[in-house]
């Protein structure tokens, strides 16, 4: 077992991906040990309740003046700051902090500082996103892989280095995060790499919340479906044939 939170430290916390009962036990406990919480805008409100009344919350998911979100150095450089101040700091991640949303960045930083830190692993949206919407990510007889990809570039784009060729010649499991607002372009890359455009294909809108929706569909219609049910981020998209359990396995919404 990982000690208590030391004055001076830091711990990169995650919140789980939104249901309250998913927050780890241990994640509560150091929440509690916090003098600061620095949270992102994804992080479910109801997981700082285990935040002590005197502590400072600060949302670096916005700033109150211009709206949008600080930058990533701003961020740890705030987090820096705090740690070297003596205090207590958590920094709350929604889902897992190593999974997407830059922690690795975070930590980097505080290596360099010469900060020490500690990781705790929350449950990512990826796999419990579809496990709310009853779908399996890997299941027998469907598949035995499943990859978690970033839809944040277009397939097309210089930049991205998501090989979706190979990813769409497998039989694999897909799940898509932050590909809401790029769902045609991720589909028809798909498509064009050889995954067949029945494939099935969902989108889980605020995964494990009281707000789910889920749209079930194939990769071939998924954007239309979605656009029509007007689906806002952050969407979980998941492509492969273990989407057909829904139908069976659907226990949440
Ligand atoms: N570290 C996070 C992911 C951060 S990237 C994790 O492990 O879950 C942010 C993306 O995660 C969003 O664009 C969306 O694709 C996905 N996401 C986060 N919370 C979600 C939720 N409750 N339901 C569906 N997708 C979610």
């Amino acid at each position: 077992m990982s000690g208590p939170l030391l004055p001076g430290t830091v711990a990169l916390v995650g919140a789980g991906p939104g249901d309250p009962g998913l927050l780890t036990l241990r994640a509560a406990e150091l929440l509690q040990q916090a003098d600061v919480v620095l949270v992102d805008r994804l992080v479910d409100p109801d997981s700082l309740r285990h935040v002590r009344a005197e502590a400072e919350v600060v949302d670096v998911g916005k700033t109150s003046w211009t709206g949008t979100a600080p930058r990533q150095e701003e961020i740890n450089a705030q987090l820096v700051e705090h740690a070297k101040a003596g205090r207590r700091v958590v920094r709350l991640k929604g889902g897992d902090p190593f999974v997407f949303g830059r922690g690795s960045e975070e930590a980097e930083a505080l290596v360099e500082a010469g900060i020490a830190f500690q990781v705790v692993p929350g449950v990512t949206s990826a796999i419990a996103a579809a496990a709310y919407a009853g779908i399996p990510v890997t299941a027998r007889g469907y598949t035995q892989d499943v990859c978690v990809v970033t839809g944040h570039l277009d397939p097309d784009d210089p930049g991205s280095r998501v090989r979706w060729q190979s990813l769409a010649q497998g039989p694999g499991t897909l799940v898509i995060l932050m590909g809401h607002d790029r769902l045609r372009l991720l589909m028809d890359g798909l498509v064009r790499h050889g995954r067949s455009a029945d494939t099935p294909a969902a989108c889980v809108e605020q995964g494990t919340t009281s707000a789910q929706r889920v749209v079930v569909s194939t990769v071939g219609a998924l954007a239309a479906d979605v656009a029509e049910a007007g689906l806002r981020a952050p969407v979980a998209t998941i492509v492969g044939d273990v989407v057909t359990l829904r139908e069976k396995l659907r226990w949440f919404d």
